[in-house]
C-alpha cells in the first residue's frame, strides 16, 4: 500500500494516478471480497484492542470530489467495528458561528480522545479546496493555511494522535456515471444535488487544488494516500489495509488487571 502514499513536496499530477487501479487483484472482485471480509474481521479485533488499550488516538481524514465514496467508506470499511469508540464528524458549509471563528475551531473540537477513532467526512482541507477554488476568503489568507495545517497536525501528533489521510481518487467519467445513477435511482435521488453539477464544471480547478494540497501537506506525521476509487471494493480494500497496518504498528495491548483476579471468587 506504500505506493499510494505521497511524500512531502512530491509533485502530483492526478492524471498519472490510475483511478481504475485494482493492482494484484486484476479486477478479480470475488477473490478480493473474501480478502475484504478477513480485513473487516481483523479491523474489528484491532479496534477492540485499541479501545481497551486507550493510550492512542486515531484520526482518519476522508476527502474526495462529490460521489467519490466518502460515505461508502464509512459504511463498508467500518461495518464490523463496535460503535463504541468510533465516531464520524462531517463538515459542511460552515455555520454563521463557525464562520465567525478561525477555520480550525470547529475541527479541533472533533479530534479524537484516548482510545477513540474519529473519521472526518471532509475536513479542514475544505479550507484549501472549495475555499481556494471559489476564493471564499482572500488568497493572502488561504495561502497560509497549508503550513498552519501542517503545524496543527504536528501538534496533534506530538500529543499522541495518529493521523491518516485518504484522497478518494475517481475519474471524471466515473463521476458522470455516479451522478447519472443518483439521478435515476429513486433510492439515491435524495443525494442528487444540482450544485454538484456546478462543481463538476470546475473539475480542473479542483484537481489543481487537490494536487497542491497533496504536495504541501503530506507530512511524515500525517501522510496522504491517493486511493484508486473507481472500483468501490478496491477502494475499501486499500483503506482497510492501511488502517490495519497503522493499528498494528502501534503495539496495542489489552490492559493487565491490577491484581490477580483469577483468585477472586465469584459467588
Ligand atoms: P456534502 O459532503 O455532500 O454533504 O456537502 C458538503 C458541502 O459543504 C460541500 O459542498 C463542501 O464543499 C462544503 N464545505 C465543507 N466545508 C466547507 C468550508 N470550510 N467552506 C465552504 N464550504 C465547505
Ligand atoms: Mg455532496
Amino acid at each position: 500500500m506504500k505506493k499510494y502514499r505521497v511524500s512531502l513536496n512530491e509533485k502530483i499530477d492526478l492524471d498519472e494516478w490510475d483511478a481504475d487501479d485494482t493492482s494484484g487483484f486484476k479486477g478479480n472482485k470475488e477473490k478480493a471480497e473474501k480478502y475484504i471480509a478477513s480485513l473487516t474481521e481483523e479491523l474489528d479485533c484491532l479496534q477492540d484492542k485499541f479501545y481497551a488499550d486507550s493510550r492512542f488516538k486515531l484520526l482518519i481524514v476522508l476527502q474526495g470530489m462529490d460521489t467519490s465514496g466518502k460515505d461508502g467508506v464509512i459504511r463498508h470499511v467500518f461495518e464490523g467495528v463496535d460503535p463504541l469508540g468510533v465516531r464520524v464528524a462531517s463538515f459542511k458549509v460552515p455555520t454563521k458561528e463557525e464562520f465567525s471563528h478561525d477555520y480550525l475551531w470547529r475541527i479541533h473540537k472533533q479530534v479524537p480522545g484516548n482510545g477513540e477513532i474519529v473519521i472526518f467526512n471532509r475536513s479542514h482541507y475544505e479550507d484549501v479546496l472549495v475555499v481556494r477554488v471559489h476564493n471564499l476568503v482572500p488568497q493572502e489568507k488561504w495561502s497560509l493555511r497549508y503550513e498552519q495545517i501542517n503545524q496543527f497536525e504536528k501538534m496533534l501528533y506530538e500529543e499522541g494522535t495518529t493521523i491518516i489521510k485518504f484522497l478518494l481518487h475517481i475519474s471524471k467519467d466515473e463521476q458522470r456515471q455516479r451522478l447519472l445513477d443518483r439521478r435515476n435511482d429513486p433510492t439515491k435521488q435524495w443525494k442528487f444535488n444540482v450544485d454538484d453539477l456546478k462543481e463538476r464544471e470546475l473539475w480542473q480547478e479542483y484537481k489543481k487544488a487537490y494536487e497542491i494540497m497533496l504536495e504541501k501537506t503530506s507530512t511524515e506525521w500525517a501522510p496522504w494516500y491517493i486511493v484508486p476509487a473507481n472500483h468501490k471494493w478496491y477502494r475499501n480494500l486499500v483503506i482497510g489495509e492501511v488502517i490495519i497496518d497503522t493499528l498494528q504498528s502501534l503495539g496495542l495491548e489489552y490492559p493487565k488487571p491490577v491484581e490477580d483476579i483469577k483468585s477472586i471468587e465469584i459467588i
